[in-house]
């Protein structure tokens, strides 16, 4: 993870640019330079360390609380488990983190949401782009109906960042990070339908990663899997990270355990607790935790 919060570019450029006496060079100058290489060295430099925070986030349907003062931090290129009883809120806290509740009729939230620092809610929020941003996976692997390599390059082609040929080349390159390319390299203009259900989960996982995401949002991402896919899906996450920050709800406590640094745990509408994933599992601090993570109910 990164360390702290890097300061702005011109507090950095200067100090870069200090012992070297430069601090005034001209544009294209040697500070310039070196921004460019410490970009390149590390593209989130200039970029908070939370990916996500939630500040007193309240979310309701009608006039029924769901959650109330979530205060969450979600650390850049870090696995965070959602878990808890069913109907406790996992799904509808990780669905308002890239806005997927507001269509809902009477959603409500208060308090706010921030991805690298602003708020999701911000009138100049492009909604298309939040979602580019905060990708999401669902418990059954939803392709679309179109080719599997149509699926994989729909959002790239929606956002335009790639076309023609170049969209070959992500088809490929994407495929082949989830581990799908063998199965499919001779079948990449038949429907997705007739893949296996983990297969069809890797094509949807191929498909979020497609448009470069900062976070992905995972809905019991295994769940409806067999083991095999399951552990393949979860070694898939360990690799993606740090790239990329996760945020994950499961009803499986060992996969919790296994790929998550943090967790938080869910029950009547609270964030009872949160905190690293082995002293939440340990040493939990409230009973309620205690008994949910010794699988005493849920
Ligand atoms: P979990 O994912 O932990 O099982 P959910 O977030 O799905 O829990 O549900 C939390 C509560 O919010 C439940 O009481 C559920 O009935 C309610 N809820 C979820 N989605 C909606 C919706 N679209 N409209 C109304 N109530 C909803
Ligand atoms: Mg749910």
């Amino acid at each position: 993870m990164p360390a702290d919060v890097p300061g702005s570019r011109s507090e950095r450029t200067e100090g870069a640019a200090r012992p070297g006496g430069v601090a005034s060079a001209p544009e294209g100058g040697p500070s310039q330079a070196v921004d460019s290489v410490l970009d390149a060295l590390d593209p989130d430099r200039d970029r908070p360390a939370n990916v996500i925070e939630t500040h007193g986030l309240g979310l309701s349907f009608g006039s029924k609380p769901v959650l109330s003062s979530i205060d969450m931090q979600f650390g850049r290129g870090t696995i965070t488990a959602l878990i808890g009883p069913t109907g406790s809120g996992k799904s509808t806290f990780l669905r308002s983190l890239n806005r997927m509740n507001d269509k809902v009729v009477g959603f409500r939230h208060e308090g706010d949401a921030t991805l690298d620092g602003r708020s999701i809610w911000d009138p100049g929020t492009d909604l298309l782009d939040l979602r580019r941003r905060v990708g999401m996976l669902f418990q059954r692997p939803n392709p679309f109906p179109m080719s599997i390599r149509d699926n994989v390059v729909a959002g790239v082609r929606a956002h335009r960042i790639a076309k023609g040929k170049q969209l070959d080349v992500v088809a490929e390159q994407r495929l082949r990070k989830v581990g799908l390319w063998d199965a499919v390299k001779d079948r990449l203009h038949d429907t997705p339908f007739r893949l296996s259900g983990g297969q069809q989960q890797l094509l949807c996982l191929a498909r979020a990663l497609a448009v470069g995401p900062d976070v992905l949002l995972l809905d019991e991402p295994t769940s409806s899997l067999d083991p095999i896919s399951t552990e393949y899906i979860e070694a898939m996450l360990a690799e993606l990270v740090p790239a990329l920050t996760l945020i994950v709800v499961t009803h499986n406590l060992g996969q919790a355990r296994r790929v998550s640094h943090r967790t938080m745990f869910f029950y009547d509408g609270q964030l009872v607790e949160q905190g690293p994933t082995e002293d939440l599992f340990e040493r939990p601090t409230n009973l309620q935790t205690e008994r949910y993570v010794m699988g005493r109910f849920g």
